[in-house]
């Protein structure tokens, strides 16, 4: 084994793992921390009162029919625990 290969390996690891977390703190991660910009990663509708909520930021989750919704306060998240299906029959149009 030679030195100079060992070394250049070494930074090419380096530069690599730099990038990585450039990348990663960037792009389109899914669960960023706290982005200002407009993406709609954290994005979603408060199905009672038809808010858009940020997943980070809610005040509750609910999962139902496999879907998970988020409420902006625990206010509503108590009224979809009443009568879930009035909530779910306004986002599919299913009689
Ligand atoms: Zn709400």
């Amino acid at each position: 084994m030679d030195r100079g290969a060992l070394s250049s390996l070494l930074w090419f690891v380096i530069i690599g793992a730099f990038f990585y977390f450039m990348m990663r703190k960037g792009g389109c991660g899914g669960h960023g921390g706290h982005s200002h910009e407009g993406s709609e990663a954290g994005k979603t509708k408060d199905p009672v009162c038809g808010m858009e909520v940020d997943a980070t930021v809610a005040a509750g989750s609910r999962e139902h029919m496999g879907q998970t919704f988020y409420f902006c306060s625990s206010n509503c998240m108590e009224k979809f625990d009443k009568e879930p299906k009035a909530y779910m029959s306004s986002a599919k149009g299913s009689s």
